[in-house]
């Protein structure tokens, strides 16, 4: 997506900014309140899919349960210890003036330091896609939707948490259709239509021409990828990566300064101890570099 300074309107400079509402994020939260510093949390409610539809939790001490369960002490403690959580997806970080600007949509936020803690997504990816981005692919139908107004459009649907983007692009597109990786929820939209079939590839010349599917191809205009975590590259300008995921060190710094990253994203194992624990070494880093360039 196009990032135009001009047209924003943005807030006050933040200590912080959390990214990602799954356990590695809530982590961070609960530790930069506990340091009183003033900083955003981004994340949607439940605390993430991965979280809420574990079947059961073994290996996570003092808890034996379901994910519902675990969500639900979760939000207890959230509510009893204040921290705040802004249901927003973040669909551009920026480096600006040694700090951050956060993009959703059109509104911005800025932050003196980001840690990044959005996951990983495991429901891979389809060959084009970081050819097409930004000509044809996008990850966000919210900040890209209406660049297909009257247009044909495909959606690849990771979780049920994004059949309201699908029914957001509905009203720019003059056709969404959609691929679900789960069982179809019902669309309320005309224009939605949700096809079978298994996409493998996005083809095209200059922009996207069409999505390959394992049993023919459907000619597109664009091809929205709606996944719970985008590539960190895709977020994060510049970020340095291994394979799929952010590159840290023991203090869970990446290559940008005031750029901190933990959980998933960081890379296996993927288990929930460990996403919690590298939130919580974030924060602390955090804490630390805001002390040092104050
Ligand atoms: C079905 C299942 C069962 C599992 N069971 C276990 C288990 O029993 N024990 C165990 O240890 N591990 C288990 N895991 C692994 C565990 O889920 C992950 O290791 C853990 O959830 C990682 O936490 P995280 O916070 O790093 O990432 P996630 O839980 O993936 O949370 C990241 C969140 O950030 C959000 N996000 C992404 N991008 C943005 C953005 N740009 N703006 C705002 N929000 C964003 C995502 O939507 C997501 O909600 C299981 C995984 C699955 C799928």
């Amino acid at each position: 997506m196009e990032f135009n300074r001009e047209n924003r309107k943005t807030e006050e400079v933040r200590e912080a900014a959390v990214i990602g509402g799954g356990i590695a994020g809530y982590s961070a939260a609960l530790v930069l309140k506990n340091f009183k510093l003033d900083f955003l949390w981004f994340g949607a409610k439940n605390f993430g899919e991965k979280l809420y539809k574990a079947e059961y939790i073994r290996n996570y001490p003092s808890f034996t349960g379901d994910g519902k369960m675990f969500c639900e002490r979760l939000e207890a403690q959230r509510q009893y210890e204040g921290v705040q959580r802004l249901d927003k997806r973040i669909d551009g970080v920026y480096a600006s003036d040694g700090g951050f600007l956060l993009t959703c949509g059109s509104e911005s936020f800025l932050a003196r330091s980001v840690i990044l803690a959005t996951g990983a997504e495991t429901a891979g990816s389809i060959r084009g896609e970081n050819e097409f981005l930004g000509r044809g692919v996008s990850y966000c139908a919210v900040c890209d939707g209406a660049l297909y107004r009257g247009k044909k459009i495909a959606a690849i649907l990771s979780s049920a948490e994004f059949a309201e983007e699908a029914e957001y692009l509905a009203g720019f597109a003059s056709e969404v259709n959609v691929f679900c990786r789960y069982p179809n929820p019902g669309f309320r939209a005309g224009n939605i239509r949700v096809m079978r079939g298994v996409p493998v590839a996005v083809e095209g010349n200059l922009r996207v021409e069409k999505l390959v599917l394992r049993e023919g191809e459907l000619a597109v205009d664009g091809v929205f990828l709606l996944k719970n975590s985008a590539p960190p590259s895709a977020l994060v300008g510049g970020v340095e990566t291994e394979g799929a995921h952010v590159k840290v060190n023991r203090r869970m710094e990446t290559n940008l300064r005031g750029l901190f990253a933990a959980g998933d994203v960081t890379g296996k194992p993927y288990q929930y101890i460990k996403a919690a624990g590298e939130g919580c070494v974030a924060a602390y880093s955090v804490y630390e570099y805001l002390k040092k360039s104050s």
